[in-house]
């Protein structure tokens, strides 16, 4: 048995009821056996041992009053994984579905996503179950302040540096820095994603998706290719994916498909970006119950909408496919339906949208696919930005961030290209992703000791 399949062994069986956790962890850990033989010291300094368990898990009750005045308690998390090269960053997710292997999950994958955006970020996760669908403005507010009471004590911009994810938006980052601020008076870059007035960076809400097809781009450019004239289906049409709907359609690039949980929308004149917007800021409002994306016939009647699992899109034919919506939402089927209609490259927009079967299925079957740790680092690379902009008391334009993001993106392609290249596996951009993320973490814990 090799290190890396003693170690999942291992895992596998202790966190047996932390299903996406160990998903994540073998996807990355099949992955690096090639530099993890070229590295035998890595055995002997017990680091994969470490590297699998978070530095530090911090849970906590998260009190708050409805609007009847009702007392209602969720749970609320803070997965610290991973400060072996810089602050713990990543975001928090207010979901109903959250649990500590989901946040185990994401912040184990955040690590070699920081790794890999060359700026100096740790990984880490968290957020809480509560279900922000449905709930007043000041619902969210009172309980956003209950959350960063306590979240309060553990974070700060040296320390550990939270952000948006699944159900926060700008309006909960601000909420809870309000609040930060409050208990610690003191005004620093301890959230990021937070508003323009406030130390927010210009780019950050289109960051996550521009970065996706800037990257893509960048393969294409270096295959004397392009999006010109390509057909693009989209999966989600939440922050991710309206950006990446914008940039491709920007680069010529005609998206034909986006779903939301409700159904899913065909366009074939291309999606109209307005009415994402619109949609999206309406669900957010908490004002508009009923909204969806069905809603989009309203700005284009002539679509189609398709009131079925959203996972329709990846029946309609496409050269590019872009999961943006969530883990585990591109099953074996539909990679069999994508190859089937002459799909040539999926991007994950989101984190892990692609289950291990399907990634499989479409790397065997010659599709370029790009995982999400490489592909929607954008988000977190403009993150790292705003910490420095507001280190040093400064903000650049909105196209210092963007040249900056493309930069980035075109560094993390020729990273994760160079390590595919290198340990032998031409063209794999999950094998070059995972070990060009890992080795740079690697050789930072191997130097800092036994801690
Ligand atoms: P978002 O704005 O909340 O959008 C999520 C989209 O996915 C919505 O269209 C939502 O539909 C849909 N969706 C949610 N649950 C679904 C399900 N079970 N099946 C199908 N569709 C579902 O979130 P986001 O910020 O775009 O994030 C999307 C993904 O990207 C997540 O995996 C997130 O972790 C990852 N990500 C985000 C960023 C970032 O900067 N935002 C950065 C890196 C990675 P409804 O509107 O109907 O709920």
């Amino acid at each position: 048995m090799s290190y890396s399949e003693r170690i999942l062994a291992d895992l596998a069986a202790k966190y047996a009821d932390q299903p996406e956790f160990v998903q994540a962890a073998t996807e990355v850990l099949e992955t690096i056996q090639p530099a993890l033989d070229a590295h035998p010291e890595f055995e002997e300094a017990g680091l994969l041992e470490r590297l699998v368990e978070p530095e530090r898990i911090i849970m906590f009750r998260v009190p708050w009053t409805d609007d009847k005045n009702k007392v209602q308690v969720n749970i609320g998390y803070r997965v610290e994984f991973n400060s072996a090269i810089g602050p713990y960053k990543g975001g928090l997710r207010f979901n109903p579905t959250v649990t500590l292997g989901m946040l185990k999950f994401l912040g184990f994958e955040q690590t070699f996503k920081n790794s890999l955006t060359t700026l100096p970020m740790g990984g880490g996760k968290g957020g809480s179950d509560f279900d922000p669908k449905g709930k007043s403005n000041m619902e969210i507010m009172r309980f956003c302040q209950s959350f960063m009471t306590e979240l309060s004590r553990h974070i700060g911009p040296d320390t550990d540096v939270p952000a948006g994810d699944l159900g926060v938006g700008a309006r909960e980052v601000a909420y809870m820095f309000g609040q930060y601020k409050r208990l610690r008076n003191e005004f620093t870059g301890t959230l990021t994603g937070k508003g323009i007035p406030f130390g927010g960076s210009l780019a950050r809400t289109e960051a996550t998706g521009y970065g996706l097809v800037y990257l893509v781009d960048e393969y294409l450019k270096c295959h004397d290719d392009s999006f010109e004239g390509k057909t693009v289906v989209v999966h989600g049409s939440g922050n991710v994916a309206t950006y990446a709907v914008q940039k491709a359609e920007q680069l010529g690039a005609t998206v034909v498909a986006v779903s939301d949980t409700k159904g899913w929308i065909y366009d074939p004149e291309g999606i109209c970006v307005d009415a994402l917007e619109g949609i999206y800021n309406r669900k957010r409002s908490g004002n508009d119950k009923g909204v969806s994306l069905a809603n989009y016939l309203e700005w284009r009647p002539d679509a189609e909408w398709h009131a079925e699992d959203g996972r329709g899109v990846w029946g309609v034919k496409c050269d590019i496919a872009l999961p943006c919506a969530r883990e585990n939402t591109l099953h074996l089927e539909d990679a069999e339906k994508l190859v089937a209609n002459g799909c040539k490259i999926v991007g994950e927009g989101a984190n892990m949208p692609t289950t291990l079967d399907a990634t499989t299925y479409l790397i065997e079957h010659g599709v370029v696919f790009f995982p999400g740790k490489a592909a929607n680092a954008g988000g977190v690379a403009v993150s790292g930005l705003e910490m420095s902009q507001n280190a040093s008391h400064i903000s650049w334009t909105f196209e210092e961030v963007d040249s900056k993001l493309q930069g980035i993106m075109k560094s993390i392609y020729h990273a994760i290209d160079d390590a595919a290249t290198e340990f032998e596996m031409p063209g794999n951009y999950v094998a070059g992703a995972n070990i060009a993320g890992f080795l740079k973490v690697a050789y930072a814990m191997m130097a800092q000791g036994i801690v």
